[in-house]
């Protein structure tokens, strides 16, 4: 068990305190309970961050088959959801995150008591609209079960963007009146696109469905970030960028014309999981005062790897989905020259079939170069290739936030990667007169490029190991946890909730010039 992950019963059951802040935190997804990516690295930990600083955060989730009911407790009564098929019955159940966060499970076995969160082999089960659009309304209705108004309902991804939906459309009486809406996006990539006549199962009419349709299509995230009080997205350059044609997935003129309500908050990391002073993962501890013990760590990963142990010879990670948005099919194309430098390397990721074969066969021509863990998911792998890596390749397309490289930078082990999205704000550029930065940023996602960003890492890892030792530490001193991020959350929720009340008041102060 991880023990930063693993959920824990408050000493006492009731601990939200009187005035503070209420903000229903909405999603699909919430680690330990149920996960398959970032947005539920997120939903576990930032609503814990916002407990700690005295928030009342409540969390939503579907109990889905994976969430283990021993830990959560069946609260009385029934959940009424109206649906586009008559009212529901639905039960609801309790159970806890860190620092007394509450999260309800909402129980009803014909959408959620399946043997996956959204359907087979990375697909969609056929029903996802009305399965999702259930999970929306029964957040809003739960408000009513607990007799408990929050100032803001926090929605995230097209699975909850019905949330500001159907809070403007049909809570127009006081308290709910009052409750604005946030909704973050994740990844613009998934917009929950759907025909345009099962806009029937959304239970929106004609009259109260505005924003929905996109093209042809239903496009839940297109209303949810019309109908929001304020949308955020994972970063700051990722917010500019999904208003751009190259990066807005066919919303950046929706995203424009909402730009003045649209902010970037930096995801955090969890430093208590991703510490190298403590990593169980690893074979010997380190911090930036001495990092002496990450030779240690790099010895041990050679020897695992198969490659010559040498400290002489810089060693570069990856750790990645292989997939076309991680550039993964760059840098394949990269490897021939790559490998004509003095360097080592270990991958781990899973994905395209074609670029898993790219990099099997690489590391077959080279064994000497390259050591290549295809085709699994292996945590404790890939905190072993953190700390040993002396750099970190993360050539990404698009990079809404990204954690790895916030992981190497914790680990000392400097980010090599485009400048996009997170990346290009967590990673400051290397200047080799000053010796400034924590990391080797580069613009084109070409061979040649990577190829040249690469060699300029390698000539200074070995011509200025002490700019190096600087950037290790600088980085490894990094402040990127989540408490960090919540401030900022904080901030959004009040403003969204004083927007919301009084929209034409602070309308006018914001048209002044
Ligand atoms: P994304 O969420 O887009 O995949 P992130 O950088 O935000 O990218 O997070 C990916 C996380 O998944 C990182 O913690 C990375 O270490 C981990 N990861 C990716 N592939 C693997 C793998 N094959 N084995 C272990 N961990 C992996």
């Amino acid at each position: 068990g991880n023990p930063a992950l693993s959920p824990s019963k408050p000493a006492h059951m009731s601990t939200s305190p009187q005035h503070a802040l209420r903000v229903l935190f909405v999603t699909s997804e919430c680690t330990p309970f149920a996960m398959t990516g970032g947005l539920g690295d997120v939903s576990g930990a930032l609503p814990v961050a916002l407990r700690e600083q005295g928030l009342d955060v409540r969390v939503v989730l579907p109990l889905y088959r994976s969430v283990d009911r021993g830990q959560l407790e069946e609260l009385p009564g029934t959940l009424l959801v109206p649906t586009w098929d008559g009212a529901a019955s639905a039960r609801v159940w309790r159970g806890w995150l860190r620092a007394g966060t509450p999260v309800y499970f909402i129980d009803y076995p014909g959408y959620f008591d399946r043997p996956l969160i959204y359907g087979p082999n990375g697909g969609a089960y056929g029903d996802n609209l009305v399965r999702f659009a259930f999970l929306s309304r029964a957040a809003v209705e739960l408000t009513r079960f607990l007799r408990w108004t929050p100032a803001v309902i926090h929605a995230n991804d097209w699975q909850t963007a019905l949330v500001p939906v159907y809070l403007d459309a049909f809570e127009r009486a006081w308290p709910l009146s009052a409750c604005a809406s946030v909704l973050t996006i994740h990844n613009i990539g998934f917009q929950g696109v759907f025909p345009v006549e099962d806009v029937v199962f959304t239970g929106l009419t004609n009259g109260s469905s505005r924003g929905i349709e996109h093209w042809g299509s239903l496009n839940l995230l297109k209303a949810g970030i019309e109908r929001a009080t304020a949308v955020t997205t994972v970063s700051p350059s990722y917010a500019r960028e999904i208003q751009t044609s190259q990066f807005g997935s066919g919303l950046q003129e929706d995203l424009r014309a909402r730009a003045s309500d649209l902010t970037g908050i930096l995801n955090g990391i969890d430093t208590v999981v991703w510490d190298p002073r403590s990593d169980p993962h690893l074979p010997a501890h380190f911090d930036e005062r001495s990092f002496e013990a990450k030779r240690e760590c790099k010895a041990a990963l050679q020897r695992e790897a198969g490659l010559s142990e040498r400290d002489d010879v810089p060693l570069l990670g990856v750790i990645t989905r292989l997939t076309h948005q991680k550039g993964m099919d760059v840098l394949a194309r990269a490897l021939p020259r790559l490998f004509e430098l003095d360097v080592q390397m270990v991958l781990l990721g899973a994905g395209d079939p074609e670029i898993e074969q790219s990099f099997v066969e690489a590391a077959r021509s080279r064994p000497d170069r390259l050591r290549a863990w295809v085709g699994g998911y292996d945590n404790g792998l890939s905190h072993r290739i953190e700390a040993a890596s002396d750099f970190l390749l993360m050539p990404s397309r698009y990079e809404p936030c990204g954690l790895n490289q916030m992981y190497s930078l914790r680990y000392g082990t400097l980010p090599i990667a485009r400048a996009t999205g997170g990346l290009d704000d967590t990673i400051e550029q290397y200047d080799e007169r000053t010796g400034a930065g924590t990391g080797f940023k580069f613009h084109d996602l070409t061979p040649t490029t990577l190829f040249d960003v690469t060699g300029w890492a390698v000539s200074t890892w070995y011509d200025r190991p002490q700019h190096i030792r600087q950037m290790r530490a600088r980085g490894m001193m990094k402040d990127f946890s989540w408490s960090a991020a919540a401030r900022t959350y904080e901030q959004l929720y009040v403003a969204a909730s004083r927007r919301h009340r009084a929209p034409h008041a602070v309308d006018s102060v914001r048209a002044l010039p």
